[in-house]
């Protein structure tokens, strides 16, 4: 460990790590899905809840007032975050889903019959069936860019023969949450932005574990979700730029968006506000600021080179064990493990298994079922790190895996 990642000061900040499973301590490994909060996040909850429960932008009451100024600062906090230009690009929703349902409704409404999306084989269905919906709605046709054979990396010259006149958008993950494959987003935006396309990133498994930055991808979109970033669940960010903002209409109707409303008619709120239609989770988005500020304080940097050394012991020991298969070893992966024991035991089996040891792994085809059609699977178990995994975790997970292995005679 490195002097300055005191890593039982980190574990001390998160009450659910002092958890039993049964008799045995709580290892979590799975925050892929969704990670652990801190005790500054939960008592921001606390706080919001406590001392300042009031509809925000309404009221001219000081809870009303603090709690407004308290999802304002948030909002500015995630500009400063992802180096936007402007607090007005930054759309809070309910998580990287709606925020990217946002733009596959609002922005295909703008395309014309016969034009393009592409995705990939490697996307969350979050990426995928929003813009299925969109397709059937608009008359848009649909594209995936494969993996390249017996590869973990997209087939980029696939992707840059799909790219045509008539592509008008591309959306891809930086990280794919089953392989760990970190895609190349800027010259994959780039190259949507030589053929006249906008790019979409879904940065749901980077922004935790990278520094993401607006110019550094040259992004037009990029979606989000508080829960994967030690925050609060039912909170998302979607940055967009202001022009396309501007010019996209709105996607849902209600309270908060409107400039004014007649039964006839209504006119639409400047950004941010014309795509945060209803009351927002301000207390969460109150709380996404201190899970910023608790990343940050940690060290995105400190907490990535930490989880790529829990990576690697734990591959190492991994891949020296007969009968395991690991799916994903593209250079410079994530900190994720997808792996299956033998031809017959399921993902559904390991993961009841290590469950019993109070190892917590994710099982199933993980919301990316047309990557498991490409990698001939059905499901995967997944074990995944963040800040707080230790060395000694990894070792308990590799024992109980050795221990599968002699239950499931492998
Ligand atoms: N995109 C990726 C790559 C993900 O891993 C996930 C969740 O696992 C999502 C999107 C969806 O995130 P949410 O359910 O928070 O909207």
């Amino acid at each position: 460990m490195t002097s300055n990642y005191d890593i039982e000061a980190i574990r001390a900040q998160f009450p659910a790590l002092k958890r039993n499973i049964g008799e045995s301590p709580l290892v979590y490994l799975d925050n892929t899905a969704t990670s652990q909060t801190p005790a500054c996040v939960l008592d921001a909850i606390m706080d919001g809840y406590t001392m300042r429960k009031a509809n925000v932008h309404r009221g001219v009451h000081t809870l009303s007032q603090e709690a407004t100024d308290a999802q304002e600062a948030a909002r500015r906090r995630v500009q400063t975050f992802i180096g936007a230009d402007s607090h007005e690009e930054i759309i809070f929703t309910r998580g990287t889903t709606e925020a990217i349902n946002l733009v596959a409704a609002s922005y295909s409404s703008m395309l014309e019959k016969g034009d393009e999306i592409i995705v990939t084989v490697m996307e969350h269905h979050s990426d995928i069936v929003p813009w299925q919906l969109a397709a059937e709605r608009y008359g848009l046709v649909l594209r995936a860019v494969p993996l390249r054979p017996g590869s973990s990396e997209l087939d980029l010259d696939a992707y840059a023969a799909m790219l045509g006149s008539r592509t008008r958008v591309a959306a891809f993950t930086a990280v794919s949450n089953v392989l760990g494959t970190a895609n190349p987003v800027r010259r994959m935006v780039d190259m949507a932005h030589a053929a006249g396309a906008v790019a979409l990133v879904d940065a749901a498994q980077a922004v935790a574990h990278e520094r993401v930055n607006v110019h550094a991808w040259d992004a037009d979109f990029i979606a989000f979700s508080s829960h994967k970033m030690y925050g609060p669940t039912g909170v998302g960010v979607l940055y967009g730029r202001r022009e396309l903002l501007e010019r996209m209409p709105p996607y849902q109707g209600g309270g908060e968006m409107i400039a004014h409303v007649d039964i006839e008619r209504s006119t639409w709120a400047e950004l941010p506000f014309k795509f945060e239609a209803g009351t927002p989770d301000f207390v969460g988005i109150a709380a996404l600021h201190k899970a910023i500020d608790w990343m940050e304080a940690t060290g995105i940097d400190l907490i990535a080179a930490h989880e790529q050394r829990l990576l690697i012991r734990a591959e190492k020991a991994m891949r020296a064990m007969p009968g395991m298969r690991i799916f994903g070893d593209a250079p410079g992966k994530c900190a994720i493990i997808s792996f299956l024991m033998g031809d017959d035991a399921s993902s559904y089996d390991i993961g009841m298994l290590l469950d019993g040891m109070g190892i917590a792994v994710r099982t199933g085809h993980h919301c990316a079922q047309p990557l498991m059609n490409a990698l001939g699977v059905t499901g995967v178990a997944r074990a995944s790190f963040a800040a707080y995994n230790t060395e000694a975790e990894v070792d308990a997970f590799i024992a109980a895996l050795q221990r599968i292995h002699k239950i499931l005679r492998l």
